[in-house]
């Protein structure tokens, strides 16, 4: 969290780079790019977009919920409402920027990879981990049935704390 500039400061910044420096403060500028990011997935850089993308891309691979999202945009000052907060996630998921993930029924994850890999889901935290690349081979897959194929494979290992030791009597 604290390699992540302040948001207000980093929207509030891109008024006063002067019209010369302009194309050398671009580059590098992970707002620049991420508003370009925005705009090749043919969404519209709004200032709501910018905030929560701002928010969700900002630190790297990680999986959340709109709830999770809310409550960092809350922590962060951004004005928005839950609505807004999945209404964008559906979005960018739709744009391929995100992934959704199929973990739980009740709840939806998002993952800031759109590439395709595997999960560990730890059910009772809620929290998801990628598995590392060599973790799983899915080397035999059934054949689709007829009229279609398979678009893709996404494994997801449900994990659990293991229980307290017993102890020696
Ligand atoms: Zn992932």
């Amino acid at each position: 969290m604290s390699n992540l500039l302040p948001l207000q400061a980093v929207l509030n910044a891109r008024a006063s780079v002067p019209a010369g420096d302009a194309a050398a403060g671009r580059r590098g500028c992970p707002l620049s790019d991420l508003r370009d990011r925005l705009r090749r997935a043919g969404l519209r850089p709004t200032r709501q977009r910018l905030s929560l993308g701002w928010l969700l891309f900002g630190r790297g691979d990680r999986h959340l919920t709109a709830e999770m999202l809310y409550d960092e945009a809350m922590r962060a000052k951004v004005p928005v409402s839950l609505a807004t907060v999945y209404n964008t996630l559906h979005q960018f998921t739709e744009a391929g920027l995100l992934r959704q993930l199929a973990l739980d029924g009740s709840k939806a994850y998002f993952d800031t990879n759109p590439s395709e890999h595997h999960h560990f889901f730890l059910e009772d935290e809620g929290q998801v981990l990628d598995m590392p690349d060599c973790g799983i081979t899915v080397d035999s897959l059934p054949e689709a049935p007829e009229g279609m194929e398979i678009a893709g494979v996404e494994v997801i290992v449900r994990l659990r704390r293991r229980g307290p030791v017993a102890r020696k009597a």
